[in-house]
């Protein structure tokens, strides 16, 4: 029986089948910004037709950005608000001739893929892209209540005059180092996307490594504050951004390294041992596995 893993993200969504042989198929389709629903479940289709073909996938993991209820429909998605009340589980299922579709929080699977990968060992997953999520492994079994999101990293205030947060708060570490939040201080030096960053960076511009310094700091501020409070041995770094800046991930671990007490055991901080993948891994761990599913 095929398994197919879907990261659904702020602005693409990946595919990955896999195959009881164990081959493995990806691909990967771009949302347009503020598209409309139809348009975007059209794409999703296509894409998930092309991927399949004729092959008979049993089992959908899906890693969604978005908030669901126990049906799979969508509450809350503040990136695309059009999609509130659409019915994921039942177009998924429709497109893919009744496959069982299970949900996950993307952040929470991306976490799980990496615990998984470092043989359970207590671990916080940072995940840096249009926005910056997280997720912890304790224990041996992923952190969560039964109160709201747990690990919202993105959230945590790091700068108390920093600037305004989508949320309406200021300071959050999403409002420092997020994609969008570097590259919008980026453009001030004409540099509009990660690769012309990497190349001022490369090149040793002032303003760059200032840039990327900052972000560090944001992210080890809100790193060491976990830290404080539940001790993960690993941190690891995942991502679109990161993945596609990894002087970030070098530049975040030296400053968590600078800020830990004497005496107490650092963690080691590194870059997520699938990339900018972690929450389509954790997509596939999801359609194996059914006790991960939120939904
Ligand atoms: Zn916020």
């Amino acid at each position: 029986m095929e398994l197919l893993g879907m990261d659904i993200g702020g602005t693409k969504t990946a595919f990955r089948l896999v195959s009881s042989g164990g081959v493995v198929r990806e691909s990967a389709v771009r949302w347009k910004s503020g598209g409309e629903t139809g348009a975007d479940l059209e794409s999703l289709a296509k894409a998930v037709r092309e991927l399949v073909g004729f092959r008979k996938v049993g089992r959908v993991g899906v890693a969604v950005p978005a908030t669901l209820d126990a049906r799979g429909r969508v509450l809350v998605w503040p990136n695309r608000p059009a999609w509130q009340g659409v019915d994921l589980r039942a177009h998924l299922s429709g497109v893919l001739r009744g496959a069982e579709v299970r949900f996950g929080d993307d952040g929470d699977l991306a976490t799980l893929a990496e615990a998984d990968q470092a043989g359970g060992r207590d671990l916080l997953y940072v995940g840096v892209g249009t926005g910056v999520g997280g997720g912890l492994y304790l224990g041996g079994r992923l952190l969560r209540s039964d109160n709201g999101p747990v690990a919202e990293l993105g959230h945590v205030v790091v700068a108390p005059d920093g600037p305004r947060c989508g949320c309406g708060r200021q300071g959050c570490l999403q409002a420092l180092a997020s994609g969008p939040a570097v590259l919008g201080r980026a453009a001030q030096f004409e540099a509009t996307d990660g690769t012309t960053l990497r190349s001022a960076l490369s090149a040793g511009a002032t303003w760059a490594r200032q840039l990327l310094q900052e972000a560090a700091q944001a992210l080890a501020t809100a790193i060491v504050a976990v830290t404080e409070l539940v001790r993960p041995q690993l941190v690891r770094l995942g991502g679109g951004f990161m993945a596609a800046l990894p002087e970030l991930a070098a530049a975040t671990a030296a400053a968590v390294h600078a800020l830990n007490r004497p005496g107490l055991p650092a963690p080691a901080v590194e870059p997520a041992a699938h990339g900018a993948m972690s929450s389509l891994a954790g997509a596939v761990l999801l359609a194996q596995h059914r006790e991960l599913a939120a939904a």
